[in-house]
Order: structure tokens, then C-alpha cells, then sequence
């Protein structure tokens, strides 16, 4: 054990003491046995007791501490701490920038427990009004976390595509003369990316090394802003046929299979075997093959098809902007309407609505409506919260004057599979309820959300009428996009939803339209596809 990772222990124990509010004097003796251990030059591990007594600042319980080391690998003391830690807060104490004192006010205060729910709750903006952090802490986090998780190997596929797309023009615009792609999971859009892997004609050793000059620090490992890149060079007269190899899940390459050999491009493969060109992102199933071969691939849904945004908050609960903020910025980018849903009263850490507050912001949807005058509207819809027992936390009467009514799950998330299917099915029964939010829960590398039957509850979905969310921000993407075939042959319409809680966050659909690209989701068979009148035809129905 080196003398920099004896330290590094020092270090964590006063902080997780720090953690559990332990005797402030403990903490600093550990932090400075930190600094001081550090520091010495020969081997700690080899050290007699009175050699390191000697130290500086190092005292009687923690040489101690070191012996127990030496002699056990282990230091108890520190062990105990680590134990009444859950996993997610000692990581979040490891992250660059975060003190003890932030993450226990996250932990005790907002209930956050990994990264990527603190993540969550930055987009969330849980942390604004939260004593010692603010609006600037909360941007700072949030920037941390993203590049936290891109350290950990794994990365969103929101955080990691600018970064991919710059790196592509800079690499072209080194080699003028070679042929460069993006490859691999960033072109399938897959949700998680695992690196940005780049297919070329170039020299692998040149790139590597101008990747390396672009980075102005020695890298250990291939990397570009912090996001692992891998290299793969082929000759030119088989980039395309690589290409194709790299863009496909293993599945559609079974069902194609199409012999190794020479393209220049890949859309010789496709016409040489006489197939419907296929999107990468769409190259998931054997499903897709045939229906390429066969000349029936569906249309798939674009940006451009987002026609509204569903399910949204504003200062009423806990988003950032006012409804007027939202709905102008709604408007002023081409949208036809804006579903607001602000949390309902039992959301008490989102400051949910109570019913007075409710109408109040229906006498402003109402003025904001009428200060319009190309037709576009903001709809009166709630996130109501689905209660622990599956019920609504308005009354029926209430409830069913909101115009759209999203339910979700936001508390007690742990459950076994049979409650939460009881708690969702009867949620999705209630004669009130339109459209089911984040199905699971799940915040993707962080967050398993609760397990639900996804068939059962698509059933019931479409039993009940009832549309299901994809959400769209790029942590939840929430339902799985592997599920949206099971919902299309069951004729549930899918809502590609941005859940914002900042009016830039309306541009998080893209990343649903991405993964519901994925699935074969037509513009038919979405609910924010409809334009103005259809969609208000919509509505007028379900009352
Ligand atoms: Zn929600
Ligand atoms: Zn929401």
C-alpha cells in the first residue's frame, strides 16, 4: 500500500465522519493526517510505530490506524463508516467539487443518494432554492456530473454527441484526403455510449497522435473532453462494409447475412442485395431486415414530426420559468402547443399544487390563450401523483377537470414487481388519468427504477386508452425504447414527452425521437405528432 492511498483513506474517514456529523476536532486531525501522509517520502507501511509517531501532525490513534493497516489491510474505524453510507453517497464524495457538506445537505435534505439522481435534480432544479447552493452551484454541478460520468467510461448519449460530431470535423478537416465516420453505438444511437468510435482510412498511429496533440495534457488513454475514443482503420475499398458491420446489432447482422467483402460505401450493400436502405439507428431486429428486404420499413418519426410539447413544468411547482416563459418559448420554436403539468399536492419537495393554485394558473392559461392569435395553446394538464396505494392525490371531480392528466410514480419507489404493477394498473384504470409518465423510474447508469411487467402494464395501457410517456430526458428515456414495439402491436399511442423544468429543455425530444427511431415508431402512432386540431380533437375526446 503506497503512502498516497494510506492518505487518501485519512481522507475519506474524515469525511464521511463529516457525513455523520461526527467531532469536529476527529475530522480536522484526520484531514490534516491526510496532508502530512502524503508527504513523506519512505514507505509508511515500513515505518516503526515510533518512526511514526515522529510525523508531524500524525497522533496516537492514527498510527494507530496505519499499524491496523499494515497488519489487517483494512482500517475498521472506516469500514463502519462506509457501512452506513449508502454506495451512491460515498461516490458522489469522490466526485471533484463535492465537499461532505454538499452531499449531506443532498442526502438529508432532497433524499439524494447517487450521482445521477443529484443529476436529475440539477435538471430539476431542486438545488436552486436549497440553502449554500443556488443557481450557479447547481450549473457548476450539474457540468461535473456530466463530465464525471463520461470519466467513469459510460456516458449518456445527450452528453457525449457534441463532443463526437466536433471531433469528427476536426479529424476531417486533419485528413482531408481519407474517408472518416462516426461508427459503432454513437451512430446507432444507442442511450448509453461506451466511447466515441471513429472508422477511417487514416493512419490509426496519425490520428492517435493528433488526438493526443489536440489535448494539450498527457493522456493516459485515448480520450477526447474526457470521452474514451477508439480508432478503427480499414482500407478504403472496405469502409463501407465495415461500416456496416459496425452499425447493427448483432441480431440484424444474423438475419442480413451479408459475406465480408468489398464496398466503398455502404449503400452498395443495400442496393447489391436488392434492400430498402435501412438507418443505422433502425438496425436492431430481424424484424428490420425483412422489412427492408420486403419493401415495407416504416416511416420513422422525425424532429420535424414534434409538433407539441407534453407534459412540462413551470414556477408553479418546480420549474424555472413562468407558464408565460414557457409558452412563448414553445411558441417562438415552431411548436403548435404546450401541454403544462405541473406536479399535484402530494409532490410537497416540488412544490405540488394545491387546488386554489391550480385554478389560478388556469386563469392565466386562459389569458395567455387569448393573447394568441395564430392558434397556439397551452393546455391545462397536472402530473398528478400516483399515491403509494395507486390512487390519485386529487378527487375524482378535481381531477377531471384538468384537460390532460399525466400520472407518474415520484415516491416509495421501492417496491417489488407485483406492487408496482398493482400501483401502476390501477393508476392506469382511474377514468381520470391520460397518459403514464416515466414508467419505471429509472435514471439509465444510475438508477434501476422499480421492476414492472412490462407486458402486463402495456396491456393494460391499452385495455384502458391509456398513452404511454417516453420520456425524453436523456437519463430517463423512460419507457424503454425495447418496449415500444410491444405498445405499437397493442395500439398504445407512445407521447414523446420532454418533462422540462427549464423552457431549453423542450429540446429533449430529440433524444426520444431518437431512441423511439429505434423502436419503429411512425408519426401515426404518436400523440405529439398531431397537429393543433387533431390534438385538440384529442383532448375534446377524453372528456
Ligand atoms: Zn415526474
Ligand atoms: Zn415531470
Amino acid at each position: 500500500m503506497s503512502n498516497k492511498e494510506i492518505a487518501r483513506k485519512f481522507n475519506l474517514l474524515g469525511k464521511v465522519m463529516e457525513l455523520h456529523d461526527e467531532n469536529p476536532f476527529k475530522i480536522r486531525s484526520y484531514t490534516s493526517a491526510y496532508a502530512s501522509l502524503r508527504k513523506v517520502s519512505s514507505p509508511l507501511i515500513e515505518m516503526s510505530e515510533d518512526e511514526l509517531s515522529e510525523i508531524k501532525g500524525v497522533g496516537k490513534a492514527i498510527v494507530g490506524k496505519i499499524i491496523e493497516l499494515r497488519d489487517t489491510g483494512n482500517m475498521s474505524t472506516l469500514q463502519r463508516y462506509i457501512d452506513m453510507t449508502p454506495a451512491g453517497i460515498l461516490e458522489m464524495l469522490l466526485i471533484r467539487g463535492f465537499g461532505p457538506k454538499k452531499v449531506k445537505t443532498m442526502w438529508n435534505q432532497l433524499n439524494i443518494t447517487t450521482p445521477g439522481e443529484l443529476l436529475l435534480a440539477c435538471q430539476e432544479n431542486r438545488l436552486v432554492e436549497l440553502k449554500g447552493f443556488g443557481m450557479k452551484t447547481q450549473k457548476a454541478l450539474e457540468q461535473q456530473l456530466e463530465f464525471y460520468f463520461a470519466s467513469r467510461g459510460q456516458v449518456h448519449y445527450a452528453y457525449v454527441i457534441d463532443d463526437a460530431n466536433s471531433l469528427l470535423t476536426l479529424l476531417q478537416d486533419r485528413f482531408p484526403q481519407e474517408l472518416t465516420e462516426l461508427t459503432g453505438e454513437i451512430r446507432r444511437m444507442m442511450p448509453i455510449v461506451n466511447a466515441i468510435e471513429i472508422l477511417t482510412t487514416a493512419q490509426e498511429e496519425e490520428m492517435e497522435a493528433y488526438i493526443m496533440e489536440l489535448a494539450e495534457e498527457t493522456l493516459d488513454s485515448l480520450s477526447y473532453h474526457g470521452f474514451a475514443v477508439e480508432i478503427t482503420q480499414v482500407e478504403e475499398e472496405y469502409f463501407g462494409m465495415e461500416q456496416f458491420e459496425k452499425s447493427a446489432s448483432k441480431e440484424f447482422l444474423a438475419a442480413a447475412d451479408i459475406e465480408y467483402e468489398a464496398y466503398d460505401e455502404e449503400e452498395s450493400i443495400f442496393v447489391e442485395w436488392d434492400l430498402a436502405y435501412v438507418e443505422p439507428e433502425y438496425r436492431e431486429s430481424a424484424k428490420a431486415y425483412d422489412q427492408s428486404k420486403s419493401g415495407t420499413l416504416p416511416n420513422l418519426i422525425t424532429n420535424e414530426d414534434m409538433l407539441g410539447a407534453v407534459h412540462n413544468h413551470s414556477t408553479y411547482s418546480d420549474g424555472l420559468h413562468t407558464l408565460k416563459e414557457m409558452s412563448d418559448y414553445t411558441r417562438d420554436n415552431g411548436f403548435q402547443y404546450l401541454v403544462m403539468s405541473d406536479h399535484s399536492k402530494a409532490a410537497f419537495y416540488a412544490d405540488g399544487l394545491k387546488e386554489d393554485q391550480v385554478e389560478a394558473q388556469w386563469t392565466e392559461i386562459d389569458q395567455i390563450n387569448a393573447s394568441y392569435e395564430d392558434g397556439f395553446r397551452v393546455y391545462k394538464g397536472i402530473e398528478a401523483d400516483i399515491l403509494n396505494d395507486g390512487s390519485m392525490d386529487y378527487g375524482d371531480d378535481f381531477l377531471s377537470q384538468f384537460e390532460v392528466v399525466v400520472a407518474s410514480i415520484h415516491s416509495q419507489l421501492n417496491m417489488d414487481m407485483e406492487k408496482a404493477n398493482r400501483r401502476l394498473i390501477k393508476a392506469i384504470e382511474n377514468p381520470h388519468t391520460h397518459i403514464l409518465g416515466h414508467m419505471t423510474g429509472r435514471l439509465l447508469l444510475s438508477r434501476a427504477g422499480y421492476p414492472i411487467d412490462h407486458e402486463l402494464i402495456i396491456d393494460a395501457c391499452a385495455a384502458n386508452g391509456m398513452i404511454i410517456e417516453l420520456n425524453a430526458n436523456p437519463q430517463r428515456l423512460d419507457m424503454d425504447w425495447t418496449m415500444i414495439p410491444r405498445a405499437l402491436d397493442k395500439g398504445v399511442m407512445i407521447s414523446i414527452n420532454p418533462d422540462a423544468h427549464v423552457r431549453e429543455s423542450i429540446h429533449y425530444m430529440q433524444y426520444g425521437v431518437n431512441v423511439a427511431r429505434k423502436a419503429g415508431l411512425t408519426k401515426e402512432q404518436c400523440l405529439n405528432s398531431k397537429n393543433a386540431s387533431d390534438f385538440a380533437k384529442w383532448v375534446a375526446s377524453l372528456s
